[in-house]
């Protein structure tokens, strides 16, 4: 795709501004609409639904009925992954449109979401399908004089509540196992991104898959997301975004019926480079890409380097080089690599976390700026602060942008110490040579996935999730995911 092409489509596209509810696509009853906003220019795209309290209630109605007298609650798990592969496969169809919208509003470079967010959220609908009628359940050893079958059965009714980082991806995460356990789901897209997941919802219509069984409800946080988590006929809740928020679906549940409540939240993750780490001009692609990819609006970028000082400064010099390749510019440019910044305000957080770095004495080697201003948008150029001391805010607080923090060290066990010195554990890196040092701090370092040789999230056969403050109550991908959309039920007969 060129530039051209990129930009014909954006011209030619409809953007879907519709909440989708019992297989309609209709306004907010309050008939309120909220602006979509292109954060690469600044400029409106569109208006959507803004939607409230009895647009949830409809949402949830209309799940609720799918799954307790529709087609959905009764059908075969096979033909479940059937009706799953065709939405899967009508997302493909789509995926130039997907992938154009979710650059324009998302901000993301079209390079990325026509490659990776698009064909990941196809991947994550079909793998899930597949499963549907693959996973098999329990018969207890409960001794000859009964049967004892362990179920297990849909929750119900979910509502899954999206961040704006990765809107596509993320409803790909959650719509996978919800759907392949047999629930329905009520979206809640982040404010900042609502079209693909409004699109998606269309698709799923499309693909046949009952009224009532994917709904998505665009507004905001307290609007939507508030009355989702507290509301009596949801049984469960999915969330992805800030740990502040993730703690409000806790307390939701525990004032309303005890929903089921699964938390994917922030991270500060570490890349240690141990002394015998080889091949620096690898490591220094996996720290560019780890901290750059996304404009750094990745909850698993390791944004903390933890490097031993007889490696730091040619690792360093070698990083300084790859920075130099993480253009920033227009989103719909496929040159691009670094796109726009979500909105003005995360912007000002992450300027603001610059001006403290340098404030407390840390030194910046790479950047520091905003870019591209006269765009209209928001841009943070790459930027690398070294001697970052481990109480200073930028060791320890989620920034969320394109901003690296370096940290030497002598010995391994400090690396490991410094790795774990932080409330979150989402993932962490580890370069070495000697595999015994990776497996034993493999098993140290307090976070859901650790990578080794390589700066990575698994793929969709393996769980993702946080220790400590980056997570609750379950994990994303692999069949792992199956679990929190799900509860045991034990049936218990009596033979004698
Ligand atoms: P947020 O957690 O507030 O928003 C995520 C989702 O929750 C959105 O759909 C939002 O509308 C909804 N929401 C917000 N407040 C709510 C409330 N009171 N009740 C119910 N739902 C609510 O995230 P944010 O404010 O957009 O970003 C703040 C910070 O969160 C970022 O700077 C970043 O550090 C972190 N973040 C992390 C991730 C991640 O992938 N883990 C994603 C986005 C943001
Ligand atoms: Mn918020």
């Amino acid at each position: 795709m060129t530039l051209t092409d990129a930009a014909a489509i954006a011209e030619t596209l409809s953007l879907p501004t519709q909440a989708v509810i019992g297989g309609q696509i209709t306004d907010a009853i309050s008939a309120k609409t909220f602006a979509s906003i292109n954060p690469a220019t600044g400029q409106e795209l569109a208006q959507i639904a803004e939607c409230g309290s009895a647009d949830v209630d409809a949402a949830v109605a209309a799940a609720r009925s799918a799954v307790d007298t529709g087609p959905w609650g009764a059908m075969a798990p096979a033909d479940r992954r059937r009706l799953m592969i065709r939405f899967a496969n009508l997302i493909d169809a789509n995926a130039a449109e997907l992938a154009t919208l979710e650059a324009l509003e998302g901000g993301k470079p079209i390079a990325d979401t026509s490659s990776i967010d698009v064909p990941e959220t196809v991947e994550a609908i079909r793998w899930h399908a597949e499963a549907a009628d693959k996973v098999y359940d329990q018969i207890s050893p409960s001794g000859p004089g009964v049967v004892s079958m362990i179920e297990r059965e849909p929750l119900g009714v979910i509502g899954a509540v999206l961040p704006w980082n990765f809107p596509l991806m993320m409803a790909g995460w959650k719509l996978g196992p919800i759907l392949a356990t047999g629930n329905a789901v009520v979206l809640k897209p982040a404010e900042q991104t609502s079209m693909t997941t409004l699109r998606l919802a269309e698709l799923a219509l499309e693909a046949g898959l009952p009224a009532g069984v994917v709904n998505a409800v665009p507004g905001f946080g307290p609007a939507v997301g508030e009355p989702l988590g507290r509301h009596g006929h949801v049984d469960g809740v999915t969330f992805t975004g800030s740990t502040e928020t993730g703690r409000e679906f806790l307390r939701y549940s525990a004032d309303s019926n005890l929903k089921r409540v699964t938390l994917e939240c922030g991270g500060k993750n570490p890349l240690i480079v141990m002394a015998d780490a080889d091949n620096l001009d690898s490591i220094a692609d996996h720290i560019a890409t780890s901290i750059f990819w996304n404009a750094g609006q990745n909850c698993s970028s390791n944004s903390r380097l933890i490097v031993h000082s007889s490696l730091k400064a040619q690792l360093l010099d070698l990083v300084l080089e790859r920075a130099g390749d993480w253009v920033v510019g227009d989103p719909l440019d496929p040159a691009t690599k670094i796109g726009a910044i979500i909105e003005e305000a995360h912007m000002a957080k992450i300027l603001d976390n610059i001006a403290a770095a340098n404030e407390a004495g840390a030194e910046l080697i790479l950047g520091g700026n905003q870019v591209r201003a006269d765009s209209g948008g928001w841009f943070v150029e790459p930027t690398i602060f070294d001697n970052v001391t481990p109480d200073m805010r930028l060791a320890t607080e989620e920034v969320f942008g394109p901003v690296l923090a370096v940290t030497s060290f002598d010995q391994p066990d400090d690396a490991i110490e410094l790795a774990n010195r932080t409330e979150y554990g989402l993932a962490a890196s580890i370069f070495t040579s000697d595999v015994r040092t990776a497996h034993l701090a493999a098993r140290r370092i307090q976070a859901g996935t650790v990578t080794v040789n390589c700066y990575g999230e698994g793929d969709i056969t393996t769980p993702f999730g946080g220790y400590k403050l980056s997570g609750f109550g379950g994990r994303d991908n692999g069949l792992a995911a199956h679990e929190q959309y799900t509860q045991p039920k034990t049936i218990w007969l009596d033979l004698s």
